[in-house]
């Protein structure tokens, strides 16, 4: 990386530092005068040239230069400057008197058509931890000065950067290393420090730094050009450069091993790391530091990168298809599109224009997938050794030709599919993801696809380990050691061309009495039926949320924010909720094959499913402030141990699509019935309370099969009315649906409530239940009814295809 590059990069980061100190109650080393004002402007600037002293000798001139970002005289401070001002939007903040309590995006983002914004939601100023205290926001007002919130995340990013200055002390230590390290501390430090209302200092320096080095191109006359009006200047700063596999439902479900679970999480995790390796080989081709990532999650990624990289972006697109194409048959397709960034698009919600380009330009890449290669196309496409419709050379997983298929247990595999078997497994002991940069290296040959052949060509190795790697070698330009839980993360330290950092990763999987769970396993530990449950969720509206939510305060940085704040849900909390369904003294019942993004995968035992759908459902409407237009909508099937997992992954996803066709979403699909999620509660709670009158044996198995019965009834006469074109009254209501299955229901509760005296109260409560709403509780009622009677049945789990 060019020295220039790299200032830009550091400026950028630490430009703002001094305002963590200030909200402290930080002294600064000489009094707030009228010297000082007419040097710096602000007093968190002085600060931030005071915190020099914690950097590395060699780059605490950079620094200094930058703390002068309010009154700058130099050229390193006013590319500060006007980079400060761009990712801000606002011409000038006055960060001393800011707010001391960071709102959460979620306070920000109205989906059109979906009710107002929670107000008044602030995120607590405590270090990134996957705890509910430091990761939830709360309506607290007023929350306080945040003094002391503000010193002890002083106080941990000084000790953090004090062993990173001795471990880059010596001259000519690798910049890189240290801004990914850089990057970390700042993530968990100042995430939740606020730079201006609702965006936190990590995004406004990240964000500083990645334009920063966007404009470090530039000449004097042209930064000086771009200071002047840059919210009236149609100067491009950047491209935003935003990257998408497709594929992944094929990839992940087309695949027909029996119960191979870790298959689907090896797979899974596959396309993670591609995401992540194509990110970093573009940004090091264009000579980038990771500062200009602005977030990969979920298989997609986004950068910002100079305006002058197109043409090398566009060759740098040309490669990956290229590779992509040679290893995985067209299978997979990384679309990459790009749109720029005038200095005009950062100010007044003006960012959703290029938002809302680079997203089209997405599709277009989408729809003709490969295309940029052109006539090379059918050359790459055509492989002799892998067209010759040779059965014995034809994996039987993923059903493409290679030489090295091997036999492995009933099943004949490619190298890819076992290498990606072997990555879910390696996955369930690790405790760090070890990331190293290397020489890109891609051959032709007899491309195989094998995650390390992929990842290879884009200049990165990856492992797995259950401990921390010794030193890298010599082929290794940069070693990335990541925790995937926060014990790891403690043992950490900062090594020379080292980053180490936390990184979420949801991995949990069952440890069953013989060692390493299985899906049967799960299966047999469920309560009454022994069934698997497959579920799926994802958030609604998502894609609204982006292009139309933020309105007129749409910028990079809040667009980063909501991404992360979606993610941290999905890749960090769902961890610690799920494993509360393995504890250490009984039976494991849970396995995440999937969870990040704005989506999530698991399998389990099902009654546990149906358990932790409802907690990760009850705890993201809290995480959102009860968000009118953010919720989740899901499907979870049951299945025996038998049946495909694949498949069973597919029925899950079409339960989830039925769940979103209910008008509004935010609905469950359980047991082939789609209910929104109040009304699940609700009959979540009639299974316990319908459970423990049989329990108690106040109540025969015949109630539950006449609240069954009643539903069918009930379901039958919906659709048949629906059938007929009716469904809705003449005033437009829905149509309620009357039998003659409601007298008799009341008649058979009438003599059951006799027959059985001591549980006369909870039938009589059960008649009202059936009347209401017009008799359109029959649906929950009965779905109660039948998560009860699959509860308490008794089952030896060797049927076929469950419920
Ligand atoms: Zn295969």
């Amino acid at each position: 990386m060019a020295a220039p590059i790299f200032e830009a990069a550091l400026a950028g980061l630490l430009h703002d530092i001094g305002l963590v100190a200030l909200r402290a109650g930080v002294a600064p080393p000489q009094p707030w005068g009228e010297a000082q004002r007419e040097e710096f402007g602000q007093a968190h600037a002085l600060l931030s040239a005071a915190a020099c002293s914690h950097l590395p000798a060699q780059w605490q001139p950079v620094l200094a230069e930058a703390a002068h970002h309010h009154r700058p005289r130099t050229r390193l401070a006013r590319l500060v400057a006007i980079s400060e001002a761009l990712a801000t939007g606002e011409p000038e903040v006055d960060e001393d008197g800011g707010p001391s309590h960071l709102l959460s995006i979620f306070s920000r983002v109205a989906i059109p058509g979906q009710g107002a914004a929670p107000e008044g939601l602030y995120l607590p100023l405590l270090p990134l931890a996957l705890q509910k205290e430091a990761l939830f926001p709360s309506r607290a007002s007023p929350p306080g000065d945040g003094r002391a919130g503000h010193a002890a995340l002083w106080q941990g990013l000084q000790d953090r950067l004090a062993g990173l200055q001795r471990a880059y002390a010596a001259p000519g230590a690798d910049g890189a290393a240290y801004l990914g390290n850089l990057l970390h501390l700042l993530r968990q430090y100042t995430g939740c420090v606020p730079a201006g209302a609702d965006v936190s200092l990590y995004d406004h320096s990240r964000i500083t730094a990645a334009l920063a080095v966007c404009l470090s191109g530039c000449s004097d006359t042209e930064l000086q050009a771009l200071a002047q009006r840059p919210a009236e200047s149609d100067v491009p700063v950047a491209l935003v450069v935003v990257g998408d596999i497709s594929g992944v439902q094929d990839f992940i479900y087309t695949i027909t091993p029996r119960g191979a679970a870790s298959a689907l999480r090896g797979r899974s995790l596959y396309l993670q790391l591609l995401s992540d390796a194509v990110a970093s080989y573009v940004l090091a081709r264009l000579g980038l530091p990771p500062t200009n990532l602005i977030y990969s999650s979920g298989g997609r990624f986004c950068l910002l990168v100079p305006p002058a990289a197109a043409a090398e972006l566009a060759e740098l697109r040309r490669y990956v298809s290229r590779v992509l194409l040679a290893h995985h048959a067209g299978a997979l397709y990384m679309a990459l599109g790009h749109a720029s960034l005038p200095a005009s698009s950062f100010y007044q919600g003006r960012f959703a224009g290029p938002w809302a380009e680079v997203n089209a330009a997405l599709r277009r890449s989408k729809d003709r997938r490969f295309s940029e290669l052109g006539a090379e196309l059918h050359q790459l496409l055509f492989v002799p050794w892998r067209d010759q419709g040779n059965e014995e050379r034809e994996c039987q997983v993923c059903h493409l030709e290679h030489p090295r298929c091997r036999q492995e247990g009933e099943l004949r595999k490619c190298p890819a599919c076992r290498a990606l078997e072997e990555l879910g497994e390696a996955l369930r002991q690790a405790r760090y993801l070890c990331l190293d940069e290397v020489a890109p290296s891609f051959q032709g040959g007899e491309p195989a696809g094998t995650p390390q052949e992929v990842l290879a060509a884009f200049g990165m190795r990856a492992r797995l380990l259950d401990e921390l790697p010794p030193p890298a070698g010599p082929d290794v330009e940069r070693r990335h050691v990541l925790a995937l839980d926060d014990e790891a993360a403690r043992l950490l330290e900062p090594a020379p061309r080292c980053v180490v950092g936390r990184r979420f990763l949801v991995n949990v999987t069952p440890v069953g009495p013989h060692g390493v769970g299985r899906t049967g396993d799960l299966a047999g530990a469920s309560q009454g039926v022994k069934r698997l449950g497959v579920l799926r969720l994802d958030v609604d509206n998502l894609g609204a949320a982006f292009s139309a939510g933020l309105g007129a305060r749409a910028s990079l940085s809040r667009v980063a924010a909501l991404s992360q704040a979606i993610d941290q849900y999905f890749e960090g909390w769902v961890e610690v909720l799920a494993r509360e369904y393995n504890p250490s003294d009984s039976p494991h019942r849970a396995y995440s094959i999937y969870s990040g993004g704005d989506d999530l995968f698991f399998v389990g035992s099902w009654d546990a499913m149906a358990g932790l759908a409802r907690r990760i459902n009850a705890d993201f409407a809290e995480y959102t402030g009860y968000h009118p237009g953010l919720h989740l909508s899901g499907g979870l099937v049951l299945v025996t141990e038998r049946y495909p997992l694949y498949q069973a992954a597919r029925d899950a996803g079409q339960a989830e699509e039925e769940a979103k066709l209910l008008p509004g979403k935010n609905a469950f699909c359980f047991l082939g019935q789609t209910l929104p999620w109040p009304t699940l509660e609700r009959a979540a709670d009639l299974t316990g309370r319908l459970r423990e009158l049989l329990k108690a044996g106040k109540v025969s198995r015949g109630l539950l099969r006449l609240l069954i019965t009643t539903q069918a009834a009930y379901e039958e006469a919906r659709l048949r009315t629906l059938r007929e074109g009716g469904g809705h009254t003449l005033t437009g209501q829905p149509q309620g649906y009357y039998g003659p299955w409601v007298p008799r229901a009341q008649y058979m509760l009438a003599r059951m409530a006799e027959l059985h005296r001591s549980a006369a109260r909870e039938i009589g409560e059960l008649q009202e239940l059936l009347r209401e709403d017009d008799y359109r509780a029959v649906a929950w009622v009965g779905l109660a009814a039948r998560w009860a009677e699959l509860l308490t049945r008794e089952d030896s789990g060797r049927e076929e295809k469950g419920a």
